[in-house]
């Protein structure tokens, strides 16, 4: 079992599954053709739209679609459709599915006391679609299910168990038991991605050490706080932001 596990990985691997992240040059398992990450998203994007309420707040869904769309602007992704949505809901949780589908739920304005904080939500969250940590956290939980022997998995989002694994791998807070907290690693990453696009969008990149000491001190929130169970803070992620600011 081991042996045919090995094989199908190193195959999988031989068939030019690892990328290299165009930012940081880091080296990603892809399992999951762009293409079909893509279509993932708008799939998932309408399904979410069709079971929440946009914020009927004007002035609020003005201030993420202006945001949003600065910071779009220079994340150069010539095959994104890019959307923003401010959802009326009370969970502080901020998520950018694959082709920027952009969602801020209402809870999360809460923590977010200027325009500059919430570049860094979402520039952060934009930086995990564009770098594909989404994909790259569903291609190991594709490589653990080969490991169960379910060689030639596909995902269709009409099953329950792919749109499970699929919400899981992109911090969607609806129907997930257990919301798994993104690596350091790809923290560290879409925080690094996320300082530059900001300060590119003409953003002050010193918001995000106010904006992650906060979620640090309401580390531990409890019910409804998606955001802080994908995206835990603590001093030595604050302090990796404070010494990456001053080479942007
Ligand atoms: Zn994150």
């Amino acid at each position: 079992m081991r042996a045919l596990l090995l094989s199908s990985l190193l195959l999988l691997l031989l068939g030019g599954c690892v990328t290299s992240n165009p930012y940081t040059s880091r080296s990603q398992l892809m399992l999951i053709d762009k293409k079909e990450e893509l279509k993932m998203g708008r799939e998932a994007s309408e399904e979410i739209l069709k079971n929440s309420k946009k914020s009927s707040n004007m002035q609020a869904t003005r201030r993420v679609m202006e945001v949003g769309t600065k910071i779009a602007r220079v994340a150069e992704q010539s095959d994104f459709a890019w959307e923003f949505h401010l959802i009326e809901d009370p969970s502080i949780n901020a998520f950018c599915l694959p082709g920027g589908k952009v969602f801020v739920y209402t809870g999360i304005l809460t923590l977010v006391e200027s325009d500059d904080e919430l570049a860094v939500v979402m520039g952060h969250e934009i930086a995990h679609a564009i770098a594909r940590h989404g994909a790259e956290r569903l291609s190991v939980s594709m490589a653990s299910e080969l490991g169960r022997n379910l060689i030639g998995i596909a995902l269709d989002m009409k099953q329950p168990q792919s749109k499970k694994l699929f919400d899981t791998a992109y911090g969607v807070g609806m129907n997930v038991g257990v919301m798994l907290p993104y690596s350091r690693t790809q923290e560290l990453e879409a925080d690094r991605i996320g300082l530059l696009l900001m300060k590119r969008a003409g953003y002050n990149p010193s918001a995000a050490l106010t904006f992650w000491e906060k979620m640090r001190a309401n580390q531990g929130g409890g019910k409804g706080s998606d955001f802080l169970s994908t995206h835990p803070s603590d001093s030595k992620r604050i302090e990796a932001i404070r010494q990456a600011i001053p080479s942007l």
